[in-house]
């Protein structure tokens, strides 16, 4: 029978990189509960309405991207593309925003979209993000980008290129709709397919057309159409931003791809990522989205990083640090009949807070020795038949290859010294035991 494979666009974390993200997940945790965010877990199936309204029928991932399914009772569920729908229908459906404004929230998990499987594309990826509902002021726009700055600067990831934009209040953007509109309309023939319809659907979804750039770049440009106000937004963003010594690059065509967001928008863009994926995550305002999901106008910003592109470019500047839940001793019996013993001496080891994987199987100890070594252990720690009547064990250093035996009382305390490499004077192999 053939192998049953995982699916495609999905991929398995196996431990080696379990650890890494595990390192990546608790740096957004920290940083995010530092600014006061508080931690979220919100269902991964949702009704498709939420995102058929709160994201958008025009945009690509609504279009052509969402796994959508009808449950046993002929309702119609997605599963999660995004986690600001769910997040704001919790938020506001469990009335958080009555108790204290705004809700910070951090979250992490899985997301799916039905894209094409490419390097830094699956169908099943992992995204961290917070969100601030129920306030609107532009300071809070500068505060979750800081907060993204920093959870960056604690993966010890330089070279961000913050990108950021305004969209503006919905009057602005209908102004810019026209503008663009008009200045389509006459290149109407030119436009590539996706082009064509989107200019009738949702114009400002022109400016994310890779195929005619060259048109992109001679549009007009949305900061001419915001009114004083959303000018005014824009700039305490921006001012904010440079008192907290974040360098913000103007990107008057980022215009992101979802429908929810006005005013402030943001991408965090690194070189090590080349091409359309060069994106390591990115939000905005959306103080119109909780409105569409038929809940009272409440003003929100938010962000979401991609885990997986992230981890890309930790592995690739080398700031991810070992494993720290891998195993330190190895301990060994090295007969059948101390297995008692020998286990014993783990349970005491993992007390003292050594990670101790025990190994009292009927194999030869030179064999349990390199299965210690392949299982990353840095000590060895053998229980014989000497041993056990004299309420010792036989400590062995498996870098510096030297060993000596302990009392029992003595073992915790000697296997921590070895391991923090701050070595005791050890006998050579061979001279004892
Ligand atoms: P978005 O909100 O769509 O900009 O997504 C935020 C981030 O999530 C992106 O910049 C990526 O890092 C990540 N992301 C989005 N879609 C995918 C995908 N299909 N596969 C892997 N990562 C993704």
């Amino acid at each position: 029978m053939p192998q049953i494979a995982a699916p495609k666009g999905t991929r398995d974390i196996l431990p080696d990189e379990f650890a890494a993200r595990r390192w990546l997940l608790d740096a957004h945790a920290a940083v995010a509960e530092s600014f006061g965010y508080r931690g979220i877990e919100t269902p991964i199936i949702e009704s498709t309405e939420l995102f058929s309204r709160g994201v958008g029928t025009d945009t690509d991932i609504v279009e052509k991207q969402m796994f959508t399914f009808e449950d046993r009772g002929g309702r119609s569920l997605t599963l999660r593309p995004e986690g600001t729908a769910g997040t704001l229908r919790a938020v506001l459906g469990a009335h958080l925003d009555q108790e204290l404004r705004p809700v910070r929230l951090h979250y992490a998990g899985p997301f799916f979209r039905a894209e094409r499987p490419q390097a830094g594309r699956q169908h099943q990826f992992t995204q961290v993000g917070i969100e601030c509902i129920g306030e609107g002021s532009p300071a809070l726009d500068a505060e979750i980008i800081e907060v993204a700055w920093r959870f960056f600067k604690a993966l010890g990831i330089d070279g961000i290129h913050l990108q950021v934009n305004s969209l503006g209040s919905p009057e602005d953007r209908a102004r810019y709709r026209t503008a663009l509109v008009a200045y389509y309309t006459p290149l109407e023939a030119s436009l590539c397919d996706d082009c064509r319809r989107r200019l009738h659907t949702n114009p400002l979804r022109l400016l994310d057309c890779k195929r005619d750039a060259g048109l992109v770049a001679a549009a007009p440009i949305l900061w001419e159409s915001l009114d004083r106000p959303s000018r005014d937004h824009f700039t305490t963003v921006l001012r904010d931003l440079e008192s907290a010594g974040i360098d913000a690059i103007r990107n008057d065509r980022l215009v992101r791809g979802l429908d929810y967001y006005g005013h402030t928008v943001f991408e965090f863009w690194h070189d090590i990522l080349q091409g359309a994926q060069s994106s390591l995550g990115g939000g905005g305002r959306y103080d119109g989205l909780a409105e569409l999901l038929g809940f009272p106008s409440t003003p929100a910003t938010g962000y979401a990083l991609g885990v997986e592109r992230i981890l890309m470019v930790a592995r690739a500047v080398g700031t991810v640090p070992s494993d720290p839940a891998a195993t330190d001793v190895l301990v060994c019996s090295v007969e059948p009949g101390q297995a008692e013993a020998a286990a014993g001496v783990a349970r005491l080891l993992r007390d003292a807070g050594m990670h101790s994987i025990l190994d009292v199987a009927e194999r030869r100890l030179d064999r349990k020795l390199r299965g210690a070594s392949r299982a990353g252990a840095r000590v060895a720690v053998i229980v014989g038949e000497n041993e056990v009547g004299s309420d010792s064990a036989v400590v062995r250093d498996l870098d510096g290859r030297s060993q000596q035996t302990v009392p029992i009382a003595e073992l915790a305390s000697t296997v921590i010294r070895i391991l923090a490499r701050d070595s005791v004077a050890e006998t050579a192999i061979g001279e004892d035991s």
